[in-house]
């Protein structure tokens, strides 16, 4: 087995240097799959952000003045150390998060495919020559770095979420302090690591771990920090929306989702029993783009429902580093005591058990991949995320029907459909309320397309060619007298 004792840092990096908190004390990291405890790092708080935002703030200047390919190739050697270390990094984050190796592996290439993204992207951050409307001016836009970036991220992509803000942040200019979520920070942790390895300059890239009331209250009070960049649940996003405007931050925010997935009568069954599969289970339900409410049309229901069911029932549970596992643990306590109240709720409101139910026979955080059918709009998952592997399967007849339920939320991050009707694929994109669409598709994240959600679910993109605007200032210079 792999070693990742080499990529444990049980330090913070603040101003090039590896810290402790200043008051010594720990946060424990714990493997879900056995309770074990694997690191512990430090619980840092408002001291320590503000040396790491000045540490930032001083390297600033220097690191924006760079020639561009000096940039370019600190990034490229990013991307190079991440793939380096593509399998220790892929069982570091097993150990502290739980998924199973495939997708921990998968998750490392996307964030260093992400990195590469954004190293190319650099060359490409143009301003625009503006006609004048008179004669012996020049008017003209440049774009500019915006200066400190915080970015907070959480539990479920340890990685990746950090890859599509410190990526597009370096390539822009920008420096960052960064905070990871406390029950899997050393994938957090390690990005400081690659990023010294990669030769950028000592305050470049800071990290930090620890409370995150303190940390984020700094970050968010601090006027040196010109940017948020937050990946995590909408109710901490709206705090941190608010927090921004005492100092008039910039904001990009990738909230919580309630996707829906909706098959029609005329969909490849297999290809959306597939697909349902993949966007309700994968990271055992704990994606921000699962899906959270299967609506199936009549005429297919029974059959979907049963093909659905018995792929589930066949799903491998088990730790996430044991060969051929297909779902790992849950992240804590919480998390299974949610899957259990929002059974008990759909099956008390007239929901069906047709596989799972409870708690996994592994024990400890392991639940067992479920499904509700006959589910009703009034079941606390239509409304909620659930965050879990527990699939709720809903009847519709008609489009229109399937568009309203689909859309009868106040979030807007994902949703997918099954049909092989262009016409309606047309409806579709059209009418759902959603930023990402999967049709016939749900493995829909590429470094080359624009991630992100509207109304409850966020503002901003990350990836794409929009993922580095939101890390640069836009300035209009009129030159006259020409
Ligand atoms: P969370 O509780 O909102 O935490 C996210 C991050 O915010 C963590 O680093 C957390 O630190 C930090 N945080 C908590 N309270 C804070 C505060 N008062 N000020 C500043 N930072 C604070 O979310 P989570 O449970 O980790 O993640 C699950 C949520 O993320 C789900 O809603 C999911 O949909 C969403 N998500 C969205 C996307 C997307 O791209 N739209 C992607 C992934 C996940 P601690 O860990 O130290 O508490």
């Amino acid at each position: 087995m792999t070693d990742f004792s080499h990529l444990v840092r049980e330090a913070n990096l603040i101003g090039g240097a590896w810290v402790g908190a200043d008051a010594g004390t720990m946060i424990e990291v714990t493997n879900p799959a056995n309770g074990t405890v694997i690191a512990r790092v430090p619980n840092a708080g408002a001291d320590e952000t503000r040396r790491a935002i000045d540490a930032a703030h001083a390297a600033f200047p220097a690191y924006a003045a760079l020639p561009l390919n000096e940039r370019v190739a600190m990034l490229r050697r990013l991307h190079q150390a991440i793939m380096d270390q593509q399998e220790p990094l892929a069982r570091m984050m097993t150990a502290e998060q739980g998924k199973p190796l495939s997708e921990a592996r998968a998750e490392v290439g996307s964030s260093a495919a992400y990195v590469l993204w954004f190293a190319e992207e650099a060359r490409r951050i143009y301003g625009e020559i503006i006609p004048s409307p008179v004669a012996g001016r020049r008017l003209m836009t440049t774009k500019h770095p915006v200066g400190v970036v915080a970015a907070i991220t959480p539990w479920n992509f340890p990685s990746s979420m950090l890859a599509r803000k410190i990526g597009p942040a370096l390539a822009a200019g920008c420096t960052v302090v960064v905070k990871p979520a406390s029950a899997t920070p050393l994938s957090g942790l390690v990005w400081g690591q690659l990023a010294e390895q990669a030769g950028f300059p000592a305050g470049v890239v800071n990290v930090l771990t620890g409370s995150a009331r303190a940390i984020g209250g700094e970050i968010m009070a601090n006027p040196k920090v010109r940017k948020i960049t937050f990946t995590g649940s909408t109710e901490i996003g709206k705090d941190l929306i608010r927090a921004a405007a005492g100092t008039v931050k910039r904001v990009s925010m990738e909230l919580g989702g309630n996707a829906p997935f909706i098959v029609f009568d005329d969909a490849d069954l297999d290809r959306a029993v597939s697909g349902a599969i993949t966007a309700k289970f994968r990271n055992a339900g704990q994606t921000c783009i699962c899906t959270n409410r299967l609506y199936v049309q009549s005429g297919i229901y029974d059959r979907f429902t049963a093909a659905f069911a018995e792929r589930v029932a066949a799903l491998k549970v088990a730790p996430g580093d044991e060969a051929g596992a297909e779902q790992g643990p849950m992240i804590d306590e919480a998390a299974v005591e949610k899957m259990e109240g929002l059974l008990a709720d759909a099956l008390d409101k007239g929901g069906q058990l047709v596989t799972g139910g409870g708690r996994h026979a592994r024990g400890g955080l392991f639940f067992q991949p479920t499904v509700i059918s006959n589910a009703t709009p009034d079941m606390r998952f239509s409304s909620e995320e659930i965050f879990g592997p527990v699939a709720a399967v809903y009847k519709f007849d008609t489009e229109d029907q399937a568009i309203s339920l689909a859309n009868d939320t106040e979030y807007g991050l994902a949703a997918y459909a099954f049909t092989q009707d262009m016409r309606r694929v047309f409806r579709l994109q059209d009418q759902l309320g959603y930023g990402l669409l999967g049709i016939n598709e749900v493995l829909i994240v590429t470094p080359e397309a624009p991630f992100g959600g509207i109304k409850e679910s966020g503002m901003g993109r990350e990836g794409g060619r929009q993922g580095i605007e939101d890390f640069l200032d836009l300035k209009y210079t009129c030159i006259g007298g020409l």
